[in-house]
This record gives structure tokens, sequence and C-alpha cells, in this order.
């Protein structure tokens, strides 16, 4: 299971991460002008949008066994 954690301290409401993520996971309050994590449980794990935020105010934790971004890596043992 996937969390993805969006600082709102630092967060800027800047919304490349709305534009890196493929799956519409994440959307922006108008309001407060901050990301926020809307349809979690679509994350596919690609880590786009916590590459390309420029503020570093996503982070994702996950079960590994479940990741695609480590299946790989599992698979032929590989360690990262
Ligand atoms: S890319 Fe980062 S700073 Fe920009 S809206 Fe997303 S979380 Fe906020
Ligand atoms: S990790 Fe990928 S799929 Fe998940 S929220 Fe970020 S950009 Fe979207």
């Amino acid at each position: 299971m996937t969390k993805i954690t969006i600082d709102p301290q630092t967060c800027t409401g800047c919304g490349l991460c709305l534009l890196s993520c493929p799956v519409d996971v994440i959307r922006l309050d108008p309001v407060r002008n901050k990301a926020f994590v809307a349809y979690g449980n679509d994350c596919h794990v690609c880590y786009l949008c916590e590459d390309d935020c420029p503020e570093k105010s996503i982070s994702l934790s996950h079960d590994i066994s479940n990741s695609r971004r480590f299946s790989t890596y599992d698979q032929f043992g590989l360690k990262i």
C-alpha cells in the first residue's frame, strides 16, 4: 500500500505534480493553493511527482513487494 505525503508547508501550488502524474492522483485545492492526494488508490508508484516537485514536498512510502518501480530489481535480486 503506497502512502503519498504532500507537505503543505512547502508546497507552493505550482501544479507541476498534477502535470507529472499519469493517472490523476493529485489535484490542486484552489482555495488553499496546495496540492493534495485525491485518488491515492490509483497511484502506480512511478515517482514522477516526487521527482518533479521543485520544492521536494512529495514523498512516497510503500510496500516494496507491491511496487512496480522495484519489481524488476526484485526479480533479478538486484540491490539499489
Ligand atoms: S509540484 Fe510540489 S510545490 Fe508544486 S504543487 Fe505539487 S507538491 Fe506543490
Ligand atoms: S507516484 Fe506516479 S502515479 Fe503515483 S501520484 Fe506520483 S506521479 Fe501519480
